[in-house]
């Protein structure tokens, strides 16, 4: 069979869902790979690459869709896409399946099989597919990069023949998979950097990676904001204003604030208030990566950088991994890669899509011509 991969079509996206490299390990697994020409430039990746690594170039996108069997993605199809799969293709993408009626009913009616990569479910097998938490690691670390880009003074402190430099202090909102990788980032940049999320277990990480956490003055059993699946809760009300006080304390103190606070299926909290914003200084960055889910600071605009009266400058940028575009592409095809190597157990280049199978079964959203959205729950950890 052949795995094809298109040219990304929506505006600015610079990933692509293969590399040369990837190709040569999905060849291994008995497939022929097929590539839209120039659909890896962006990230850095040329024709002459896939060729050498024994990639067909595709001339056109139609021509890519009809001799490719498997089409991987990046961003979730859009009409005219669709409209290219019936019955004999397999798509796997990101597909936004929960928000995404329409694109549903037609990947339905197509007959394809889909798999969206946002659904491999967070177990443990299932790490390397895992494509949420390889974009958001590199959402966090270029989060620390975006902040620094527009703070105009050293992340490190420094003594030199000219002057004393404080160190910049950074706060992280968030202590997830992004959470954590701005804090790695901050931490090794020299900064002071704080983090908080409402999850304490994620206190000792956080310490391992030379920040400090950020404790309430609460009850120490009832901050526990934990759900199922290692997912945050809604805050009591209590809690909520414990969180804000200790904000508004820090707020005149920091340099960046880096916030990644998200809970499955709802818009983000709003934790950095107009009033935290004013309270900072002249000069002071947030970065805002709960930005597609309404934002966590008040004031984020959406894929935009805006600077407020009191000179703060807040990032809603929401495409932080194509600005990392050939990391994210590496990741990212390797995470494809794995599913292919699940989905062919013979290595004989021949999908074998096993609806037994957890993983596998977790991320169809549609299946012969069926919606299989939502999945049960899986049944190992
Ligand atoms: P996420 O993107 O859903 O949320 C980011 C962080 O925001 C979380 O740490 C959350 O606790 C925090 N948060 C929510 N509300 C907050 C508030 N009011 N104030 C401060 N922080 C708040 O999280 P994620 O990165 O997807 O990770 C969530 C969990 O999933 C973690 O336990 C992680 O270890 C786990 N996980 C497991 C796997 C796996 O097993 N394969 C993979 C990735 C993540």
């Amino acid at each position: 069979m052949k795995i094809g991969v298109p040219k990304e079509i929506f505006e600015g996206e610079n990933r692509v869902a293969m590399t040369p490299d990837s190709a040569k390990l999905l060849q291994k697994l008995g497939y022929d790979c097929i590539i839209e020409t120039k659909a890896g430039l962006a990230a850095g990746f040329s024709d002459a690459l896939y060729k050498e690594a024994g990639v067909e170039i595709a001339k056109t996108a139609a021509s890519l869709w009809k001799e490719a069997d498997i089409i991987a993605k990046v961003r979730q199809p859009n009409d005219t896409e669709l409209k290219r799969l019936n019955k004999d293709k397999t798509l796997i993408s990101f597909f936004n399946p929960g928000g995404n009626e329409a694109g549903m009913e037609k990947a339905k009616a197509s007959g394809a099989n889909v798999i969206a990569m946002e659904m491999v479910p967070r177990i443990s097998r299932a790490q390397k597919m895992d494509a949420l938490s390889s974009m958001a690691n590199i959402a966090g670390y270029r989060a620390v990069i975006e902040a620094g880009n527009n703070f105009g003074r050293f992340f490190t402190g420094q003594v030199t023949a000219a002057g004393k430099v404080p160190p910049a202090k950074v706060l992280v909102v968030g202590a997830g998979v992004a959470g954590l990788a701005a804090i790695g980032t901050s931490a090794s940049l020299g900064a002071i950097t704080y983090a908080f999320d409402v999850r304490p277990e994620v206190a000792e990480q956080v310490e391992s990676m030379g920040a400090e956490f950020v404790y309430l003055d609460f009850e120490e059993e009832q901050q526990d904001g934990a759900a199922a699946g290692g997912y945050a809760s809604v805050s009591s009300p209590e809690f909520r204003e414990a969180q804000l006080a200790k904000f508004r304390e820090l707020a005149p103190e920091v340099d960046i604030v880096i916030t990644t606070a998200l809970i499955p299926n709802r818009e983000a909290p709003k934790l950095w208030l107009e009033d935290m914003i004013k309270a900072m200084k002249p000069g002071s960055v947030i970065v805002d990566l709960a930005a597609e889910k309404g934002g966590n600071a008040e004031g984020t605009v959406m894929d935009e950088k805006i600077v407020t009266d009191n000179g703060v400058t807040i990032v809603g940028y929401t495409d932080f991994p194509s600005r990392m575009a050939s990391q994210a592409s590496s990741l990212y095809s390797n995470n494809i890669r794995h599913m292919m190597s699940d989905l062919t157990p013979e290595k004989d280049g021949q999908v074998n899509h096993d609806m037994e199978d957890d993983v596998i079964r977790g991320a169809t959203v549609t299946f012969e011509g069926e919606i299989t959205f939502p999945p049960p729950p899986p049944k190992v950890q």
